[in-house]
């Protein structure tokens, strides 16, 4: 059995990123940059006014009365210019007029008629914005790698793009194995029988990662449907995520069927809890992922391998598949007695880590509670108080 991170790196090793396209900003959501995206304009594109108010020169906010001799809106660069004594109606947006060297906001003056009087003071600059003072033309806005999320988008569009070059985004494939299953609306169970709630499950945690093209299926514990079911999907998919039929059991056909194939496990069984008959094998055209059955075995070795290997292979550069890890105090002591790290779901409830109920590795209800993972480390015991690692969920 090999340790969790010589795991990681076999499988981060084994896998590289897919073509890059170009594709319209409104598709790229929760895509990867597939290159640097430089400023071709700066931000804001001219000097403007960030208020409603009045242009003026700052040094002139003393004077007893400031005549309004021109109105400047949004939209429009009118050419104004603010001489000497005087001030100019402005709005938020619009292009400070030359002369002018600060605004004041209309609810700092008392305006009658054609003229304001000012009564605070104004500071040369102030509620003004610079040209290129957020962005400087020929600067990176979005490095390769980033996750091209709502807020870069929008500063892409503010570059006036529509399109951007992304690493395409894999085609993934769920295949759920096991005589046991029925799938949920499939009618009621018969004794012995489970619905099938991985399958969500993965697919749902696939489009976290922002993966659209997810095709689910399921087969039977049976070594000639197995092969077949995974001939097509590992020809028609980038990776294939098999959850069941992993261990060691008689009625286990991934491996059996995998051989049938010629596809080689890179590796099988992980020093890790829960989780250890975790599987991983590059085929020829496909990935596969062959995650144990057990709901929380299923989900942990997705967010410890899977989640890595298909940002990757998204493009995401390593800040971006890094998962967020936080030193968190323990409400309670926690010990573990095991010989592999284990992963203990739980809350963040008033600062403090704590168990969100049952541990066994079938325990789907207190994965559900859970907001967070502590990762506790073989043979190791945290007290109460003291503080642990802990992978943040969301
Ligand atoms: P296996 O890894 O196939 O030995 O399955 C381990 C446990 O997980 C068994 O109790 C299975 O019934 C359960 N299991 C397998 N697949 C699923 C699934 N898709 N949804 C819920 N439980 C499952
Ligand atoms: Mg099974």
């Amino acid at each position: 059995m090999i340790s969790e991170s010589e795991a990681l790196q076999r499988v981060l090793a084994a896998v590289s990123p897919l073509e890059l396209q170009t594709m319209p900003l409104a598709q790229a959501l929760d895509a990867f940059a597939g290159c640097d995206m430089i400023a071709t304009v700066p931000i804001p594109g001219f000097d403007q006014s960030s208020m409603d108010g009045y242009a003026l020169r700052a040094a002139d906010a003393m004077l007893e009365r400031l005549p309004v001799q021109g109105e400047q809106p949004a939209g429009r660069d009118l050419g104004l210019v603010c001489e000497p004594g005087t001030c100019l109606r402005i709005f938020t947006g619009a292009a400070l007029p030359r002369g002018a060297d600060a605004v004041i906001m209309q609810e700092d003056v008392k305006r009658d008629g054609e003229g304001i009087r000012c009564l605070e003071t104004v500071e040369k600059g102030e509620n003004v914005r610079r040209a290129g003072a957020d962005v400087c033309a020929g600067q990176i806005i979005v490095k390769r790698g980033e996750r091209l999320t709502p807020a870069r988008l929008g500063l892409l569009a503010s570059q006036g793009l529509t399109e951007v070059q992304t690493v395409q985004k894999p085609r993934v494939a769920v295949l759920s194995t096991g005589d046991e299953l029925v799938p949920p609306g499939g009618g009621p169970l018969a004794p012995g029988q489970i619905y099938n709630s991985n399958a969500i499950m993965l697919a749902s945690l696939l489009r976290c990662l922002g993966i659209t093209e997810v095709t689910t299926e399921h087969c039977m514990d049976d070594l000639e449907v197995t092969t077949r079911c995974l001939q097509h999907l590992t020809t028609s998919h980038d990776a294939v995520i098999l959850s069941g039929g992993v261990s060691v059991g008689d009625h286990d056909q991934v491996k059996p069927a995998l051989k049938q194939l010629g596809i080689e496990p890179d590796l099988w069984r992980v020093k890790v809890k829960p989780g250890k008959p975790f599987l991983f094998a590059k085929g020829p055209q496909s990935f596969v992922f062959g995650l144990p059955g057990n709901p929380v075995s299923s989900f942990v070795t997705f967010s410890l391998f899977v989640r890595p290997a298909l940002l990757r292979l998204m493009g995401a550069s390593e800040a971006e598949i890094e998962p967020l890890m936080l030193p968190m105090p323990l409400a309670a002591t926690m010990r573990n007695d095991g010989d592999r790290p284990h992963y203990i779901r739980g809350r963040l409830v008033k600062g403090r880590f704590e168990s969100s109920g049952m541990q066994q590795s079938h325990a789907l209800h207190a994965l559900a509670r859970a907001d967070a993972l502590l990762r506790l480390e073989a043979g190791e015991t945290i007290e109460a108080g003291a503080c642990g690692t802990v992978w943040r969920l969301d």
